[in-house]
């Protein structure tokens, strides 16, 4: 079994997810003495790649935000952290474009990634719409700027500064995206089409905050949505390279099996070889329901941060079926993801918590780099969320889910199921098997459950904190990434009243 090479280190991190190998790297390039411990053979978490056969999928993540050098926002976040590891020249960001399409009954809507074009496609779905769109977009753009420059620590006077300094996030803080849309959006298509990527939030717009989503779209179109050569494999890489180089240590394939804690203050952990490792600081960057029940004593663990972690709802879940197949998808399909929603997204959520398929995408990252499939094929990944973890437990069946995913898939990529070339894990018969991860963002992303008002990085152990999609300030990537600058600054007890860039630690 594997070990760490010391017995001390300043800082233990648990799990190497982008979250926790952004922050593990972050404390080691600012000098601390950090161990980094990730249960499987790579780094990644839910951002890893999944390899067989000569096949190469990613195994859940499509995309994300803020990977470029420049754009309309400064710097991107990601990029910034991975200049400042001095990793950068590890990945090969492509931007897409198209960005991706919405598969409706019978239509096809082709969004391109540039902010004009991406308009003046809505505004052909419907002119009467246009300004509205235009005028959501601003206020999009309005959301993103003022979240960069939330403090990381609120005090009393960031607080009272709030109304002045970031008087969209205090209006709207507890705004649902429907209330927004309601006011800027007449046409249902339109309607369906822009929010189509409502899975990328895990809740329909009645549910999600506007924030949230009014970000990740002005990011997405005005910074660019951002792929990674040769998959996000490559992204967790370069962070575990970018722990490694700063001194750190990474063990990969191994478990914490306990977090010590004595007099309410963490003392270290012990690994699964049994080795005790004693550390000053702790960051859980897995789940942090597992990191309450499971690595800790129940008798350490307040009653009433019990009671709070009890009253958190989890977000929803991911079914994927990853196929390769010797169709000729690029001849198909103009972007690399595509939704196929024959609903609207708020039908479509109804749909999945009663136990059916309402929406999935369909994303052929093969499109992008060929060499990561046989030639002459692709690899496909079909998703859809799913409810399984939420209070509305559906009645579930993985078979009957599959045969609609698979339905639903042929819209975008007709013939699909009599032309699956391989199934990984599958055997011989290439029957689609049914993946599921999840919770998707850790904590699902209403009003009350955003930003600020998820669970805290510091929790009520000394020296035990909380880093990725379960605590501050959202899911997705670049949420991880801000979760691990918000960690890392407040543990170092530097820049906690400036915003999330300069990075300045
Ligand atoms: C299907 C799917 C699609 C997604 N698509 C996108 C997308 O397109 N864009 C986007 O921005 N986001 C997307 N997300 C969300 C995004 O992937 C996550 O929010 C993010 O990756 C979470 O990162 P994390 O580091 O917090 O956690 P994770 O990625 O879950 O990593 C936690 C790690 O901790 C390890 N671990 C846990 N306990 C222990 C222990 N005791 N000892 C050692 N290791 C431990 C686990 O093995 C795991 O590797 C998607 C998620 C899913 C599931």
């Amino acid at each position: 079994m594997k070990e760490a090479a010391r017995d001390r280190y300043d800082v233990v991190v648990i799990g190497g997810g982008i979250g926790g190998l952004t922050c593990a790297a972050l404390l080691a390039r600012a000098g601390r003495a950090v161990l980094l411990v990730e249960d499987h053979e790579r780094p990644g978490g839910f951002a890893r790649n999944l390899t067989e056969a000569g096949y190469d999928f990613d195994l859940g993540l499509h995309v994300v935000m803020s990977l470029g050098r420049e754009g309309p926002f400064g710097q991107g976040l990601l990029h910034a952290v991975l200049e400042h590891l001095g990793v950068e020249g590890q990945l090969e960001p492509v931007a897409l474009d198209p960005f991706y399409a919405v598969q409706l009954d019978d239509e096809r809507v082709v969004l391109p990634g540039a902010r004009e074009a991406h308009l003046d496609a809505f505004a052909k779905l419907s002119p009467s719409d246009a300004p509205g769109i235009a005028e959501l977009f601003s206020i999009y753009d309005q959301s993103y700027r003022e979240i960069l420059a939330v403090p990381i620590s609120l005090g009393l006077r960031d607080l009272l500064g709030m109304p002045i300094k970031t008087p969209l996030l205090f209006a709207k803080r507890k705004a649902t995206l429907a209330r927004l849309l309601d006011a800027h959006i007449r046409d249902p298509r339109v309607r369906r089409v822009h929010t189509a990527l409502w899975p990328y939030i895990g809740l329909p717009p009645s549910r999600m905050g506007f924030i949230p989503f009014g970000a990740m779209m002005a990011s997405y179109v005005g910074e660019g949505a951002y792929y990674c050569g040769a998959g996000f494999q490559a992204l967790a890489d370069a962070l575990a390279n970018g722990v490694t180089r700063h001194g750190g240590e990474v063990i990969l394939g191994t478990k914490v099996a306990k977090i010590g804690v004595r007099d309410r203050s963490v003392t270290g952990v012990m690994l699964e070889s049994g080795q005790q490792v004693e550390a000053s600081f702790v960051i859980s960057a897995g789940d942090a329901r597992e990191t309450f029940k499971q690595l800790i004593d129940a008798e350490a663990v307040p009653k009433r941060y019990r009671r709070r972690l009890e009253r958190q709802t989890p977000s929803m879940s991911a079914c994927l079926l990853h196929l390769g197949t010797d169709l000729d998808v690029a001849s198909m399909l103009a972007a690399q993801i595509t939704m196929v929603t024959p609903y609207s997204s708020e039908q479509s959520y109804a749909r999945s918590v009663q136990g059916s398929v309402g929406a999935v995408s369909v994303t052929v990252p093969t499109l992008t780099d060929p060499a990561r499939a046989p030639e002459g094929e692709h690899t496909v990944v079909v998703s859809a969320a799913v409810p399984i973890e939420c209070g509305e437990r559906p009645a579930w069946d993985a078979r009957k889910v599959t045969g609609e995913m698979l339905a639903m898939a042929e819209k975008a990529l007709p013939g699909l199921s009599s032309r699956i070339t391989f199934v990984p894990g599958g055997g011989p018969a290439k029957e689609p098997r049914l993946r599921y991860l999840g919770p998707i963002y850790g904590w699902a992303l209403p009003p009350n459950q955003a930003a600020a008002y998820r669970l805290p990085h510091e929790t009520p152990i000394h020296g035990l904190w909380l880093c990725g999609h379960w605590t501050q300030p959202a899911g997705g990537i670049w949420g991880v990434v801000a979760s691990a600058i918000q960690t890392a600054r407040l543990l170092l007890d530097c820049n906690k009243h400036a915003g999330l860039l300069p990075l300045a630690l």
